[in-house]
């Protein structure tokens, strides 16, 4: 199959219209001519650098322009990285991402991010940052010192982004994409939904992923997680299969790439995952803490893995008795979810 990077909005359009199951199935048609099926790819992530961020992103419980109550740190020793990614390593990450609350870097920090790649890179982990706009030379600095994969997330639609983020433009984002190819980095980038966007942005976002001049080769859709103190906090939920049609149709217009589930994940159930991982989702953060916000536990990821026979070969070791607690612990999830929507009913029914 040839890649594309012409698609039309009517297109995409036609493509979220479908009915579910068709669209589930198309996607899960495309997905195993390009992947293995039951294979996941497991990336971790550290914030190195936590709060105080000068830009608005109005979903940022990072942004110093909202009280969220978030502890700030300053970048992390180099030393304290490397504890992180030997242990990540161990839990059976294959890629480390560092993530920092940085507009860009400064030139100042540069050698220390650039001494951290190193060393991660240097215990056999992929190597991802995040660290905001990249000048060129930056992104060639990152590239020599051995980085993988750079994340920037476009977010939203170019029309649903100023309602989102006014300290940077939907170009600025373009351009240190286009910084990030052009040193030979792998792209990783994608959005959030549930920001109180239309089904359009959704289709808008997705646009703008597959016409790329090349598919970022990770493509991360997050769930808004939403932080009371910023003005997404209280916006309304998104319907779940409106979250898995917008997995689907990223796997159908970019076929070759790792489709993610990230932020957001904490709030799906197992069940709701599984359909995720069917429409094509092959790549999840892994760990207790996805930034500032928290992700399901790993031991939880690989006993759920195992009970869809992801990764079997490296989930082997979970054993028998903490493969039955998860089953049990999602079962009084279930019951938890059954008892708050009886509840939920009978209050609208005495309003
Ligand atoms: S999303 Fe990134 S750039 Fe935006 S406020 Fe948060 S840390 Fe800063």
């Amino acid at each position: 199959m040839t890649l594309r990077h012409d698609w039309s909005r009517n297109e995409i359009r036609a493509l979220f219209d479908l009915p579910f199951m068709d669209l589930v199935f198309r996607a899960q048609t495309v997905h195993r001519q390009h992947f293995d099926p039951n294979a996941v790819q497991v990336s971790t992530l550290l914030s190195i650098k936590t709060g105080a961020c000068p830009e608005d992103c109005k979903y940022c419980s990072q942004s110093g322009h909202y009280d969220t109550g978030l502890d700030k740190e300053k970048l992390l020793a180099i030393q304290k990285v490397i504890e992180e990614a030997i242990n990540a390593k161990e839990k059976g990450a294959s890629r480390f991402c560092m993530g920092a609350a940085w507009r860009s870097p400064r030139e100042k920090d540069m050698p220390y991010v650039l001494e951290m790649v190193k060393q991660v890179k240097a215990l056999g982990l992929e190597t991802c940052m995040t660290l905001g706009m990249l000048s060129a030379e930056q992104a060639v600095a990152l590239k020599e010192a051995g980085l993988d994969y750079y994340n920037h997330n476009l977010d939203t639609s170019p029309e649903h982004y100023g309602k989102i983020i006014t300290t940077r433009s939907y170009d600025d984002r373009l351009n240190t994409l286009a910084h990030v190819r052009e040193a030979g980095l792998k792209v990783c980038a994608g959005g959030i939904v549930g920001l109180g966007e239309a089904r359009e942005d959704r289709i808008g976002l997705l646009m703008q992923l597959a016409n790329l001049p090349a598919h970022p080769e990770s493509v991360p859709i997050n769930m808004l997680v939403k932080i009371a103190g910023t003005p997404l906090g209280d916006v309304d939920d998104l319907d779940p299969f409106e979250f898995i049609r917008t997995v689907a149709v990223a796997r159908l217009l970019m076929p070759e790439s790792h489709v993610r589930l990230s932020a957001g994940r904490e709030t799906m159930n197992d069940q709701m995952q599984a359909l995720c991982f069917m429409a094509g989702a092959n790549s999840i953060f892994y760990g207790e803490k996805l930034l500032t916000t928290s992700n399901p536990e790993a031991a939880h990821d690989r006993q759920l893995f195992q009970r869809l026979g992801i990764n079997s070969k490296q989930t082997q070791d979970v054993s028998d008795a903490s493969r039955e607690e998860a089953i049990a612990q999602s079962l009084r999830q279930q019951q938890l979810s059954a008892l708050s929507r009886d509840a939920m009913a009978s209050r609208d029914t005495v309003n």
